[in-house]
């Protein structure tokens, strides 16, 4: 296969818009030998992926398969979907467009731009690649330069597997982001945070290209009283400290019921015991901070509140203990912004109300997690709030469903994918209507003098006034 590094990112697109233009991705069977080729690289692939995953974050390896090589799930969920995603859809026609008929016909919408970041690094280029490649575009990946060896991982897989005028992957930082960004994409696929995605936004509209933008933001957690507890603790532990809570769907914050507050402490600190040992700092299932930065930021955060499990830090190996901290307030920073790490603050409720109202205060969330077993609460919470996803009794497996669209609503995003939302998202569905010629009505045509009445009568009903 080519090598990228001597191709400038303007020839790369062009020889993509020429491939494009032969045709060949509008064949469904070449996309299915594709998405084939994809599995077969990732299968090929997954010791690699597992050394650079860990390399980069100290990521388990059970968790480098549940988190990032998982993703050929999808893969076999476009390759069982993808006919019937791809074929034109009839729809009806009002009675005096009559005789003709109309279908939607999806198409692939051309040369597309995937930027990911670093926390889920292959999963979060791959699933979106597929969507693309289901839908027939060309797709140039801008993986995460954080998490590098995850990212010449990818390179290497994309180049083993696909010619780069159909997929590329372009490595680098923020400056080979944005010549990226200079150019005209067909869509911009971005994971990441808020701040960039302004700037992602900002880029695309220059060439009105349209995006998805993948964002993160705070994910509450409500914990009611009649939730059953253990098993809460240990799903909110699972989904708070996997990846060292740097997930876009961790659970950011706990608010929990007053009168169970204590027995749900106690629970987390059998569970973490039970997960991670006396000290998971040995823990071989415990992961790390990406960087250095990321691990200041973090620390920083602990400044205020009262650390009621965890704590422990270790700047050389970039380690922070699963903590949980209480007593802090709303205008502490720990609030106030995403903490994508392994950091739990708990915040007390006395009545549901006012957990929905502090989660309402605030920007609409990635992910909203509701602890309870009453079904009338859980109907008042789905109906009283709103968010990118939500899980009752779960924290973070939604996003494994291929049939549920993943994405943020609000500040955490707009648009989505995963199955054939996937497909959609990286496709244009062309409205065509088809008529025959053996019939007529002249009535639209001019002149049009008399043919008003008529009109009007189409318009408001033939047995109106
Ligand atoms: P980031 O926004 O810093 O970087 C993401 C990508 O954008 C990287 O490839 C990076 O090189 C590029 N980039 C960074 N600065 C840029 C700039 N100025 N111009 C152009 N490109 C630029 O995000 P991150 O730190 O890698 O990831 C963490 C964030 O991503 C969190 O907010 C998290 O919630 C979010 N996230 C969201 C999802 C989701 O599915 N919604 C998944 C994972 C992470």
């Amino acid at each position: 296969m080519a090598q990228l590094t001597t191709i400038s990112t303007q020839d790369l697109l062009s020889k993509q818009r020429q491939f494009l233009a032969t045709g060949q991705t509008q064949d469904v069977s070449f996309r299915i030998r594709q998405l084939r080729r994809l599995r077969q690289a990732v299968t090929a692939n997954q010791e690699k992926i597992v050394a650079a995953l860990k390399a980069d974050l100290h990521k388990p390896i059970f968790e480098s398969y549940l988190g990032e090589i998982l993703s050929v799930h999808e893969i076999d969920y476009a390759l069982r979907h993808i006919r019937s995603w791809a074929k034109s859809k009839p729809v009806s026609l009002p009675w005096e467009q009559l005789p003709g008929s109309a279908q939607i016909y999806p198409e692939p919408l051309g040369v597309v731009l995937i930027i990911s970041p670093w926390n889920y690094p292959f999963q979060l280029a791959i699933a979106p690649l597929v969507g693309a490649i289901a839908a027939g575009n060309c797709t140039i990946i801008k993986p995460s330069e954080i998490s590098s060896h995850t990212s010449r991982a990818i390179a290497q897989l994309i180049e083993s597997a696909f010619e780069p005028d159909y997929i590329a992957v372009v490595e680098g930082g923020v400056e080979v982001s944005q010549a990226l960004l200079a150019e005209r994409f067909d869509h911009i696929f971005f994971t990441g945070g808020n701040q960039v995605g302004k700037i992602i936004m900002a880029a695309a509209a220059q060439h009105l290209t349209p995006v998805t933008l993948e964002l993160g933001g705070k994910s509450p957690c409500i914990v009611d009283a009649d939730a059953a507890l253990d098993k809460a603790a240990r799903r909110i532990a699972w989904g708070k400290f996997m990846n060292a809570g740097q997930t876009c769907v961790a659970p950011d914050y706990l608010l929990v019921e007053q009168t169970i507050k204590s027995d749900l402490l106690i629970a987390l600190k059998s569970t973490l015991q039970h997960f991670y040992g006396d000290d998971p700092a040995q823990s071989p299932d415990y992961a790390r901070i990406i960087s250095d930065k990321h691990y200041q930021r973090l620390v920083d955060l602990l400044d205020k509140g009262e650390i009621t499990l965890g704590g422990q830090t270790n700047p050389e190996e970039r380690y922070i203990a699963p903590t949980v901290i209480e007593g802090v307030s709303w205008a502490d920073p720990v609030m106030q912004e995403e903490i994508f790490g392994p950091i739990l603050p708990v915040i007390e409720y006395s009545s549901l109300d006012q957990a929905i109202a502090m989660v309402n205060q605030r920007p609409k969330p990635l992910a909203l997690y509701f602890f309870s077993e009453n079904k009338e609460r859980q109907a008042k919470v789905l109906r009283e709030t709103s968010s990118g996803g939500m899980c009752i009794n779960e924290t973070v497996m939604h996003l494994g469903v291929s049939s549920l669209p993943f994405g943020g609503v609000g500040d955490s995003g707009m648009g989505a994918y995963h199955g054939k939302t996937g497909f959609d998202t990286f496709s244009h569905h062309k409205s065509v209507l088809r008529k025959p010629f053996w019939l007529e009505f002249p009535i639209r045509y001019p002149p049009y003098q008399g043919k008003l009445g008529l009109l009007k009568k189409i318009i408001f009903g033939l047995t109106e006034g």
